[in-house]
């Protein structure tokens, strides 16, 4: 996910070679807590919501003393406590862990994502879990249940950052310079987790639940290149989760609409004619024509939008001339955009090329700008279908309890899962690794961002209960 400033919800920037200078802090070390220290936070969700759940907390039960109990054609308190007995097995939550760690011990970077792919398939194939491979690179579409419609899908990224990691810990990055920094190994761990409890449960699956694994979520629409490679083939909604350390752990978050922003970059030139600054008037000069842009961009947002709408023009790059006595042949400047609907992002496209191109005119230059879309930079919003939120809340709620689930803001960050939400229904939300006494408290793309574990079995619980109540509820 993508987020201008690090202060903002859920934390994640995609990676942008050009700018990524800016995100890389190295430090040397920190003090953290190692994985001996988590809570038995989802023990309490469970036993608060579900009585019988936390009698199972615990103890080593079987699967299928779990399964025969309930045929959950209409879903009830029963089978929520089936799910998470599941989920929280003693068994099941250091299996969860341990894969989330090996996967947190080897961060790939976008497009890269072969030995976690390769452990994704190693688990599927313990499981008896069918998928296609490869789509994207990488990508993985496996499926549970009948084979049959309906379909509903739920996905996972599986890149990491180019961020040295700075969490000391027992299983800190492997690899120099590369980190997930963004919890996308929770994210691929979870949902393993999930595909696990659905392989349970598959006998009461009234459908096909299809689990997408894709590469390059932070860089290169990994998203896009899984749909055209038909990771959504006959999919007719699909979900995902996010890891926020906005949130304590397990809470669930979203909103209906726009959740996160439309996002672009562009880079623009301004070309005049080099002179001697003492006499101006024999040159053609782009500081001045590029400064008269960056005003005139700000009025983009502040004159011509609606202020109900939220929208970001930001210029973060001015760069031109390195002689004190001499106006520069060209200067180039960069920033971002934001938006959350795709007319107002397409439109704020549109305004910025117009206003460099018409503002260098302006000042006898001529400027070129370039929104960087060969190389895969434009993300448009995230929006959240109504009925694919009121299902995550639903399903969140009668889970973990009405406490656990918030109504979030929309934030500026962006995030690949807009390309599936262009094509079918979708639903995008927020699950918590808060932990105030473990230190997981800062935000995605730091080199100290760390998770609380305990999310993980929540999570798998809370994917394959989307999945499972969706399919059920079809009929
Ligand atoms: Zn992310
Ligand atoms: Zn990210």
């Amino acid at each position: 996910m993508y987020s201008l400033k690090s202060y903002v919800l859920v934390v994640s920037l995609i990676f942008i070679p050009f700018f990524a200078n800016n995100f890389l802090v190295f430090v040397n070390s920190i003090t953290s807590s190692s994985g001996n220290q988590y809570t038995t936070f989802f023990n309490a969700i469970s036993s608060s919501t579900n009585p019988k759940a936390s009698l199972n907390s615990g103890k080593n039960q079987t699967t299928s003393s779990l399964i025969s109990s309930s045929f959950c054609d209409v879903w009830d308190v029963t089978c929520s406590e089936e799910v998470l007995g599941l989920a929280q097995e003693p068994d099941n939550v250091e299996w969860i862990k341990g894969l989330r760690r090996k996967i947190h011990e080897n961060p790939e970077l976008a497009f890269e994502e072969y030995e976690t792919s390769k452990l994704v398939r190693s688990e599927l194939d313990r499981m008896d879990i069918e998928y296609r491979y490869p789509l994207a690179k990488t990508g993985i579409r496996a499926w549970v249940g009948t084979g049959g419609p309906p379909f509903v899908a739920i996905r996972a990224d599986m890149d990491a950052l180019p961020i040295q990691e700075a969490v000391e810990w027992e299983h800190k990055s492997k690899v120099a310079g590369k980190m997930h920094a963004c919890g996308h190994d929770a994210h691929v761990a979870m949902l393993v987790g999930a595909a696990k409890i659905l392989k349970n449960r598959e006998h009461l699956l009234k459908g096909t639940v299809i689990v997408i694994f894709q590469p390059a979520e932070e860089a290169g629409n990994g998203a896009k290149r899984m749909i055209g490679d038909g990771a959504l083939e006959n999919v007719e909604a699909i979900f995902a989760v996010h890891v926020s350390h906005e949130h304590p752990t397990g809470i669930i978050g979203s909103r209906p609409g726009p959740l996160l922003a439309g996002c672009g970059f562009f880079r623009a030139v301004f070309s005049g004619r080099k002179g001697l600054a003492g006499s101006p008037h024999h040159s053609v000069d782009p500081i001045l024509a590029a400064s008269a842009a960056v005003i005139s961009l700000q009025g983009i947002v502040s004159r011509e939008s609606n202020p109900l709408d939220s929208q970001v023009v930001s210029v973060t790059s001015f760069n031109g001339g390195n002689n004190l006595d001499m106006i520069p042949e060209t200067v180039v400047i960069g920033g971002t955009f934001r938006a959350f609907s795709n007319a107002s992002f397409y439109n704020l496209l549109q305004r910025i090329e117009e206003v460099i191109v018409e503002q260098a005119n302006v000042f006898r230059c001529w400027a070129t700008v370039d929104f960087f879309e060969k190389e895969s930079t434009i993300y448009p919003p995230t929006v959240n279908d109504n009925r694919m939120y009121e299902h995550v809340k639903k399903v969140a709620t009668d889970l973990l309890g009405p406490p656990n689930f918030r109504v979030v803001p929309p934030m500026m960050g962006a995030e690949d899962f807009s390309f599936y939400s262009q094509v079918v229904p979708a639903a995008f939300y927020y699950i918590g690794v808060r932990n105030e006494t473990l230190g997981s408290t800062h935000t995605g793309h730091s080199p100290y961002f760390m998770i609380d574990e305990d999310v993980l079995p929540i999570g798998a619980a809370v994917h394959a209960t989307i999945a499972e109540r969706y399919l059920n509820e079809q009929g």
